[in-house]
């Protein structure tokens, strides 16, 4: 059998490639090595409650992600969300972010100034921090408050001087024109899982295929051309089992791996050393977004204004970690046994601890005593999960000099018929919708032409 494209990854950025290609008309298989659809953003139950691996609130206003379906043919169902955020200090306790721009007149200046500023012009911040753009147009301090609070809450980034203002500005500016809030988020209404399942149903229905559980060994690359990709044995029998392979054979490739895994089955030397080195320094752990996940369940809800507010915070009281909390079971009740509420709540670390699993260990236990000050109610919760947030980590943190330019083009720079279809990647946006967004500049790339669904803005 010879495909058309082969999409290797069947997560937010593998499933929209391969739903887009689908509907195109062309011959494409999408394979994952993993049994579940949706990579980082896969969603399983557990003893009653749905617990997603990655994918919390979707950051797209209209766009992106939701686009994508629209093409494939199904609906991206957006779930309400609260504009109310509960900040917490550890001197004064909860307050609200409306309390921090009562005059919202230079709130309205910075906005305008933003909207006018076309995409390509941002992209002459990649270097500079977020605080530096808003001091070219006000230094009203609930403005800079309110911004970069959302950069805690969107990117994980902590210090004013780690906000990306290219990275940052992108998706203000696009919540704004498109949404007419700073920072638009939903719940998918379908829910993680049923996202990735309808769109995995629209590949098969336009003639695509998917196949889980496949494991892509290597890319096949042969005279600067893609040659197809080889997949190994399914199940193994002995675990070190080697070059048992099956060639899928195919012109054109579209990898959605990160930059963390992608060159196990890219062969490094196939690349040119300073595109490898690209991904290489991404790669690293220093880079990672990392954090100490907990979800509690109690029987109570312990929102302050709104039931589906998202609370974020830049230190606990015994911890330098920021961080974030929300109710998952008011955005969606069929996440947790009926009468309980499951609160998703994280602490984000520095990437490079990540391995360093005693002081995970301890900054955990800190962490959930500080919980307990931030809310009395979560003391003796019904239902607990830990977690660590690194294998897989939520992204590579969005720092001035590690986005837009700075990441590895989408495009081998040498390769003929080989795309990188991730997040990690050149890319904007946040999250499933960056890599979704990805995912269409990849599929454009390879069709030559821009798909109209999605207008004439802006790509990657
Ligand atoms: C804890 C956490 C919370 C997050 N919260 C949010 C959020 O609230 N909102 C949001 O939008 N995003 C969130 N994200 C980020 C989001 O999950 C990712 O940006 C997005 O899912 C990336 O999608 P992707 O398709 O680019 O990559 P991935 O999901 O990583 O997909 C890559 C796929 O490739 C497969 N694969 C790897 N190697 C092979 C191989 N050799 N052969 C075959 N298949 C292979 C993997 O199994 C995987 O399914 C979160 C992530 C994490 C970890």
């Amino acid at each position: 059998m010879r495909y058309d494209v082969v999409v290797i990854g069947a997560g937010a950025a593998g499933l929209s490639a391969g739903a887009l290609l689908a509907a195109e008309g062309k011959r494409v298989v999408v394979l994952d090595r993993s049994p579940h659809l949706g990579g980082r953003a896969m969603a399983v139950r557990d003893e009653g409650f749905t617990v997603n691996l990655g994918g919390h609130l979707i950051e797209d206003p209209g766009s992106g992600l939701t686009k994508v379906f629209e093409h494939a043919g199904k609906e991206l169902v957006h779930g309400e969300v609260s504009n109310d955020m509960p900040i917490w200090d550890n001197a004064a306790g909860w307050t609200s972010i409306r309390d921090r721009y009562t005059d919202r007149t230079e709130l309205k200046k910075v906005i305008k100034a933003l909207v006018q500023t076309p995409y390509e012009r941002l992209d002459e911040w990649d270097d500079r921090s977020l605080r530096e753009w808003i001091h070219q147009h006000t230094d009203d301090q609930g403005v800079v408050d309110l911004f970069e609070f959302i950069s805690v809450l969107e990117c994980m980034t902590d210090n004013w001087y780690d906000h990306s203002a290219s990275d940052n500005l992108y998706v203000r500016k696009m919540h704004f024109e498109e949404r007419n809030t700073a920072a638009y988020s939903c719940w998918p209404g379908q829910g993680w899982d049923g996202m990735w399942r309808d769109l995995a149903d629209s590949i098969t229905a336009n003639g695509g295929e998917l196949r889980l559980g496949t494991n892509v060994e290597r890319v096949v690359i042969s005279g600067g051309e893609v040659k197809g990709v080889a997949i190994g044995r399914e199940p193994r029998v002995l675990p070190n089992e080697f070059f048992e392979e099956e060639v899928l054979e195919a012109p054109a490739v579209i990898s959605t791996l990160p930059v963390w895994t992608v060159l196990n089955v890219v062969p490094r030397q196939q690349l040119p050393e300073w595109y490898a080195s690209q991904i290489e320094f991404l790669a690293q752990d220093k880079f990672r977004i990392a954090w100490l996940g907990l979800h509690l369940a109690t029987a109570e809800p312990v929102t302050r204004f709104d039931p589906r507010e998202l609370s974020t915070w830049t230190s606990t009281p015994s911890t330098d970690c920021s961080g974030f909390m929300f109710d998952q079971s008011a955005m969606d009740p069929t996440c947790s046994p009926p009468g309980t509420h499951l609160h998703v709540m994280g602490a984000i670390i520095p990437g490079a601890k990540g391995r360093d699993r005693q002081w995970c260990r301890e900054t955990m236990l800190a962490f959930e005593r500080d919980i307990e000050t931030m809310w009395p109610a979560m003391a003796k919760p019904l239902w607990r999960r830990r977690h660590l947030v690194f294998e897989p980590s939520f992204g590579v943190i969005q720092m001035p000099g590690l986005v837009g330019r700075y990441r590895p083009h989408w495009r081998a720079p040498n390769v003929e018929g080989l795309w990188f279809a991730s997040e990690t990647f050149r890319s904007r946006g946040i999250g499933t919708d960056r890599a979704a967004r990805a995912a269409l500049t990849c599929v454009e790339d390879y069709l030559g032409r821009r798909i109209p669904t999605f207008g004439d803005g802006w790509r990657y």
